[in-house]
């Protein structure tokens, strides 16, 4: 089926005991077990069968199979949050001593996980160009665990091509894991391009109404594990922490997704609530609807904004003169999503005080930190979500001082223009 069809169908029907025709919200923790035997036999896992939600949930997984079905996958496993995801993502083969290589253009949140957190926990991060594939190689030892990237950079709306980068990873052995939020899979599914790993924080485009915090990882089932026994000797060896399984025997091509659910997620308990998990299932209905309106409300302030004679510059990749313009065109179909960033002419205000006098001035577009909402919405990087970068950092991740971050929505185009219009007055 088609892409809208399966965000409509995709996960569940209306199931034999209730017929309820909505996704119902399994709000349990445990699972009755008939008897004690076949308790022992789920604990086995030789029937299969839910034991406790920290693990599996029938909500959970009619989302993780909508989630697999549109980005192409063969299987995902849903969890608390974006940031969940993306530590997860990496925790399922990387551990201390090892190392990843990453894009340094990255939402703040994983930038601080990859630059910090990570490092202090002894697993390296190495940061590489986005724009420059090769850069990514040089970097690249026996220890390494895989290359990350966004395919669209949040803040910058930088677009990655997942084809050149998959195609360096792929001939050192590595996979490629791609934060596919922004887009969403609407516009994009990396696994077609020949990323191995998707991410995903539900909390923005698929979810769309601003309203419940998800992620998911999903995993295509391309990659060769089992060819990497040495590097990925944790999918390759006996789990002690899980039965002694060795997962690339025991589930084959889902063995990466399947060791992410039974050790970072079991071990660690970052899980969805069903509630949220319905939450966003209720959003997903309707993404192809709202990304198109999305992207053509986006595209067109993109125009006006570059247009307008307070505004120095304009980032957004839908625009022609924008270096990854004919990326948009060969991978994302022509449409680039709807994040898009700006600066205001240098004037005798400082940068920093001039994109705070802009957002003081908006009365529709809300002032905050988050994305992917229906609702359009404005943030200053700079004093906020890339706040504890120090200048080197935010270069490095091509944030500057006086760049003002929009998430645009679905209302309508007149009504939007004319709130830039009179808040653009302000400065
Ligand atoms: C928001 C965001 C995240 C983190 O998601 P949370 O659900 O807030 O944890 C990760 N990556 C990108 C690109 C994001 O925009």
């Amino acid at each position: 089926m088609k892409f809208e069809t399966l965000a409509v169908h995709a996960g569940y029907s209306p199931e034999p005991t209730t017929k309820s025709v909505a996704t119902p919200i399994y709000q349990t923790v445990a699972y009755a077990f008939d008897s004690a035997q076949h308790g022992a036999d789920l604990f086995d896992l030789k029937v299969p069968g839910n034991i406790y939600t920290r693990i599996t949930n029938p909500s959970c997984d009619a989302l993780e199979q909508r989630v697999a079905a549109l980005e192409g996958g063969i299987a995902a496993l849903s969890v608390a949050s974006g940031m969940t995801a993306i530590t997860y993502a990496i925790q399922t083969i990387a551990e201390a001593g090892d190392n990843i290589i990453s894009a340094s253009t990255l939402y703040g949140g994983t930038y601080n996980l990859f630059a910090h957190t990570f490092p202090q926990q002894g697993i390296e991060v190495r940061f590489a160009d986005a724009r420059d594939p090769a850069s990514f190689a040089q970097h690249i030892d026996e220890r390494t665990k895989a290359i990350f990237c966004e395919s669209i950079g949040n803040p910058l709306g930088n677009v990655t091509d997942i084809a050149a980068l998959a195609e360096i990873a792929h001939s050192h052995g590595l996979p490629l894991i791609v934060d596919n939020t922004v887009p969403s899979p609407y516009l994009l599914r990396p696994i077609e391009h020949g990323a191995d790993i998707v991410v995903h924080a539900l909390t923005k485009y698929m979810g769309g109404h601003g309203t419940t915090l998800a992620g998911a990882i999903i995993d295509s089932g391309n990659f060769p594990w089992a060819e990497h026994k040495e590097r990925f000797k944790r999918l390759n060896e006996p789990d002690v922490s899980y039965h002694g399984v060795v997962y690339t025997e025991a589930l084959g091509k889902a063995a990466y997704i399947g060791r992410a659910r039974v050790v970072p997620l079991r071990n660690t308990g970052g899980a969805l609530s069903p509630f949220n998990a319905f939450q966003i299932m209720q959003g997903i209905e309707t993404l192809p609807l709202r990304m198109d309106r999305i992207c053509e409300n986006a595209q067109a302030l993109a125009q006006f904004l570059q247009d307008h004679p307070k505004v120095e510059s304009v980032q957004y990749a839908g625009l022609p003169n924008h270096p990854d313009h004919e990326l948009v065109q060969r991978q994302m179909n022509g449409k680039a999503s709807g994040i898009l960033s700006f600066n205001l002419k240098e004037t005798s205000d400082d940068a920093r005080a001039a994109g705070a006098r802009f957002l003081d001035g908006l009365k529709l577009f809300t002032r905050l930190v988050n994305i992917g909402d229906n609702k359009s919405l404005a943030t200053h990087p700079a004093s906020t979500t890339h706040r504890q970068l120090n200048p080197e950092e935010l270069a490095l991740a091509g944030v500057s001082e006086g760049m003002v971050r929009l998430s645009i929505g679905i209302e309508n185009i007149e009504d939007l223009k004319a709130d830039l219009a009179q808040a653009l007055e302000n400065v």
